[in-house]
């Protein structure tokens, strides 16, 4: 039987999730999954919603209970917002031999939350904060220690939720930008995450959108995670077969997984 790595999934140790990693690691059974990477959301932009939330000696041992019943294979994970402007402040709060993974997330572009429609008020051209947005992930990839990039794209949620068109090709509108970030990505061993989240959304994409993951496996990109980013029960796993077949019809022939930080190819299948 096929089995799914889905490497970005929420426990309650992150505020605005509800399940136990224990209550995931059970669902996963039925899923089927074999592999989760947990994450839980260290966020020190003092407006985050997640902001102070973070408690690491819970989290692990949420973890090692789950991992002690024996299903799926647990990997222990951060996600980490804005790694690149907060590593020193949130670095204080977690032990890095503890993870097999580091994901850093851009929810942030100074005091606008990216995935919210206020973010896209009182802009003129909506584009400029999408190009923003990546001049931001070209710079976090190119300092931060981190070992996946999540969720590369997720403004589109802001701005269907603001009412706008998402319907725009970036890799025509900031090749040289994307393929900055792509190279700097490849050159540090950082993995793309594909993202399914948002094929349950009204945008009914994934993030990265096809062309964005097109353009990372041209020019030389083969190492990727799939997350469905679970936050509750009812999406819990959700989307994994559909960005699992989306991966191979663009050529991808694996989608891995982290542990001890050394990533590790599976081999796709739909
Ligand atoms: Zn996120
Ligand atoms: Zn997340």
């Amino acid at each position: 039987m096929k089995l799914y790595n889905d490497m970005h999934v929420h426990t309650a140790s992150s505020p605005d999730a509800e399940l136990s990693a224990s209550a995931l690691c059970k669902i996963a059974c039925s899923v089927p999954v074999g592999r989760i990477g947990f994450v839980a959301h260290l966020d020190m932009h003092p407006l985050d919603f997640c902001y102070g939330g973070f408690d690491e000696k819970r989290y692990l041992k949420e973890l090692d209970n789950a991992s002690a019943a024996g299903g799926p294979e647990v990997l222990r994970g951060l996600e980490i917002g804005e790694p690149h402007v907060y590593w020193d402040e949130a670095s204080k709060l977690f032990h890095l031999k503890e993870y097999d993974f580091i994901t850093g997330a851009l929810h942030w572009l100074k005091n606008d939350l990216v995935l919210e429609e206020s973010c896209f008020d009182n802009r003129n051209d909506p584009l400029e904060l999408v190009e923003e947005y990546y001049r931001e992930i070209r710079k976090m990839v190119s300092v931060a220690d981190v070992d996946i990039l999540a969720h590369m794209g997720i403004f589109r949620r802001g701005m269907v939720r603001a009412g706008l068109s998402t319907d725009f090709d970036e890799t025509a509108l900031f090749p040289e930008i994307l393929r900055e970030i792509f190279t700097a990505m490849l050159d540090r061993g950082i993995v793309l995450e594909v993202n399914t989240a948002g094929l349950r959304r009204p945008e009914k994409t994934t993030y990265p959108s096809p062309p964005v993951i097109a353009l990372y496996r041209s020019i030389g990109g083969t190492a990727v995670t799939l997350g469905s980013d679970s936050h509750r029960k009812e999406n819990a796993f959700f989307g994994l077969s559909a960005g699992a077949r989306l991966l191979t019809e663009q050529g991808f022939t694996e989608a891995g997984f982290f542990r001890q930080r050394v990533y590790s190819g599976s081999p796709l299948q739909c």
